[in-house]
């Protein structure tokens, strides 16, 4: 089970003003066609946080994450993994349904970007579960799901997850065993997590600003809603992580068939976080 103390109460009060700012956000076109916004549900002082794609129907009927068929699989899904859904934190990259189910637009995303990115540093927590192709990319950019579901990377001091999407194990019966694979390494993997430094909160709010700066600077087509220009991100472009996914056996604590991550030996800075080397379990 994941354990609190993550956030506190300043953050919790801080989600509850970003969740009354996404409930009557209008900066995109998804704000006309929704009948709610859904901006997410859980436990602030979570150490682990999901973040799926965008509601569907049921999500936007209800204001709330993960509530129709796929979120009655992703509960299995934390049943499996041992964590209780109220001990997480659950959001979506986009914060209103998109019409008709259909794919998020560059434009939304990058819109709807600063609200997840403040989610994360309230929250700030060790690992992070993207469940789809649209929260992959946001973390594992140029990756293909189908070949790195179940794997992890350290990305900002915190340990990325990337996992289907549960609604695909509900379309491809043949995806929902391997999802549920996927999930078994959770536990691991947030052990793991707890080995290195906690995740420096001002890499998080600088992303915060960087998000907000290109919300505010995207040049994008207005019909398709594909980006044209849009700022560099900083925080990727810098070198030198620290964090090795092949330590020593008796450092790990765990089975020796795990390749997890290390232990740094010095204090992190800002520099050092930043994508390392794929690892998985
Ligand atoms: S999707 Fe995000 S940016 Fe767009 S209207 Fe909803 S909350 Fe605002």
């Amino acid at each position: 089970m994941a354990e609190a103390g993550r956030g506190n109460s300043t953050a919790t009060a801080s989600m509850k003003e970003l969740e009354a700012q996404v409930k009557t956000c209008q900066l995109c076109r998804l704000s006309k066609t929704r009948t709610q916004s859904v901006p997410g549900q859980g436990n602030t002082r979570t150490e682990v946080m999901f973040i799926g794609e965008g509601p569907g129907y049921h999500e936007d009927k209800q204001g709330l994450p993960f509530v129709g068929a796929a979120g009655q699989f992703l509960n299995e899904l934390l049943g499996i993994a041992g964590l209780a859904r109220d001990t997480t934190y659950i959001t979506n990259v986009v914060k209103c349904r998109p019409p008709n189910n259909r794919d998020p637009m560059p434009d939304e995303i990058a819109a709807c970007a600063p609200y997840l990115e403040r989610q994360i540093a309230l929250i700030n927590p060790r690992v992070i579960v993207t469940l789809g192709r649209y929260s992959m990319a946001k973390f594992f950019p140029g990756e293909r799901i189908s070949q790195i579901h179940g794997t992890a990377r350290m990305v900002d001091g915190r340990l990325c997850v990337a996992m289907y999407h549960p609604a695909a194990g509900l379309h491809q019966a043949s995806l929902a065993d391997i999802i549920r694979d996927d999930f078994r390494k959770l536990p691991v993997y947030l052990e793991q997590s707890r080995k290195v430094a906690a995740p420096p909160i001002e890499v998080a709010e600088d992303r915060v600003e960087e998000a907000v700066e290109a919300r505010e600077s995207v040049v994008y087509e207005p019909s398709t809603g594909v980006v044209l220009e849009e700022p560099a991100p900083q925080i990727r472009e810098e070198a030198a992580p620290t964090l090795q996914p092949t330590p020593q056996p008796e450092e790990r604590g765990v089975a020796s068939s795990t390749t997890p991550v290390g232990r740094s030996k010095r204090a992190p800075k800002k520099s050092d976080y930043k994508q390392a080397s794929f690892f998985e379990l």
